[in-house]
């Protein structure tokens, strides 16, 4: 089993436009990691560099522990799934994933019941001997993993791989993929840019952001605790409420959110109040997801956020308030690309111990 090492790895197109900057991220032997991100921030180039596909033009990148960065694409036992999973047309389905078998000198029979195998795995040993012209489009994608994997990669990688599927179908191969990488235990790097995606497939998730790591954590962390307001806006549906806010602290150590148009007060007991008593003054960005919140009429304590009701949506399994609370929601635009706010959740965050999460500091002051 070989895990990854990506040591530094910088990628300049040209002499002058810098898609990767500087990454370094270890993935373990036996890991999925799902690269996840906005389009252009550069996944692709580094699964492409992963692959040997990609000269670096500066870092170095470690295969099983050993340096890899120069090493020709054909050694590095590497298999990759692209987006359009091209088939040769000519030859049935059973003939394009045996292919590899063939070409590396393995016999007929050997390579038809490997074949046949991943085929059961992947859900394909129906149509098998079907040309791919006579497949649907998630049959076509799966005969081009089959064919990718059936060589036993060290490692395998696959970039937005179910982006031309229909929905239903995305769900189904998703599951699939997810219970095939796992029983062949193989090192995996999954690039999407799709959250869903990423959240049931990895073991762990990079958010990537202008060719630079944002954040990286098993789904949940990345999730629950996001390093950034750019990881914590861009991971969740409907989208974080993110506010611009001034801890405020009395005499008596009680702890304010000054939001602007409204101040909300944290319960003195909750030992979040003792860890940002200590930063009096100091501007954060506070997140609260739609789900931290519990309408009410009622007139309560200085823990609520008081607005008025502009709009309900309705979302199938639930309904989606949109509040006018007077108080500045930044724009995601905002903690995207290029301006950073004043001070960044990681301020709060490092002043934290983890658990203190953004998310549930919210949920806390407005429940
Ligand atoms: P997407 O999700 O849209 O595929 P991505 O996150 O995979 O995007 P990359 O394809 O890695 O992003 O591209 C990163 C940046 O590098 C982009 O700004 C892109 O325009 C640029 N880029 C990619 N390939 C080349 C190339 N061959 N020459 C010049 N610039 C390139």
């Amino acid at each position: 089993m070989t895990g990854i090492r990506l040591d530094a790895v910088s990628k300049v197109y040209g002499g002058r436009h810098l898609a990767v900057d500087n990454v370094s991220l270890d993935v373990p032997a036996g890991e999925v990691m799902v690269l996840l991100g906005p389009s252009g921030c550069g996944k692709t180039t580094l699964l492409r560099m992963i692959a040997g596909l990609e000269e670096l033009t500066g870092g170095d990148l470690w295969l099983g522990g050993s340096c890899a960065t120069d090493l020709s694409p054909k050694d590095r036992g590497v298999a990759m799934v692209f987006q359009n999973g091209a088939l040769y047309p000519n030859r049935t389905a059973r003939e394009n994933i045996m292919f590899p078998l063939r070409m590396a000198g393995e016999d007929v029979a050997e390579a038809r019941t490997k074949a046949a195998g991943l085929a059961k795995i992947l859900g394909i040993d129906k149509t098998l001997d079907r040309l791919p012209g006579t497949l649907s489009g998630g049959q076509r994608q799966r005969v081009a993993i089959g064919r990718a994997i059936v060589r036993q990669p060290r490692i395998f990688l696959m970039d937005e791989p179910l982006s031309n599927l229909d929905a239903t179908m995305r769900t189904e191969l998703r599951q699939e993929i997810g219970a095939m990488v796992r029983d062949l235990n193989v090192t995996t790097v999954y690039v999407t840019h799709d959250q869903i995606e990423a959240l049931t497939l990895a073991d762990r998730i990079a958010v990537m952001r202008d060719g630079r790591i944002e954040d990286v954590g098993t789904p949940t962390q990345v999730f629950n605790n996001p390093a950034t307001a750019f990881t914590a806006g861009f991971l969740g549906a409907p989208r974080i409420n993110l506010m611009s806010a001034t801890i405020q602290v009395t005499a008596h150590h009680r702890v304010s959110l000054d939001l602007g148009a409204q101040t909300i007060s944290l319960p003195p007991t909750d030992r979040r109040s003792m860890i940002l008593s200590r930063h009096d003054g100091v501007h954060v960005i506070v997140g609260a997801r739609s789900d931290a919140f519990t309408p009410t009429v009622e007139r309560g304590d200085s823990d609520q956020l008081l607005g008025t009701l502009r709009t309900l949506e309705f979302h199938g399994n639930q309904w989606i308030a949109f509040v006018d609370c007077g108080v500045e929601m930044l724009n995601p635009d905002l903690v995207g690309p290029r301006t950073r706010p004043p001070h960044d959740v990681t301020q709060t965050r490092h002043a934290a111990p983890r658990r203190s999460t953004l998310t549930s500091l919210a949920r806390l002051l407005l429940r």
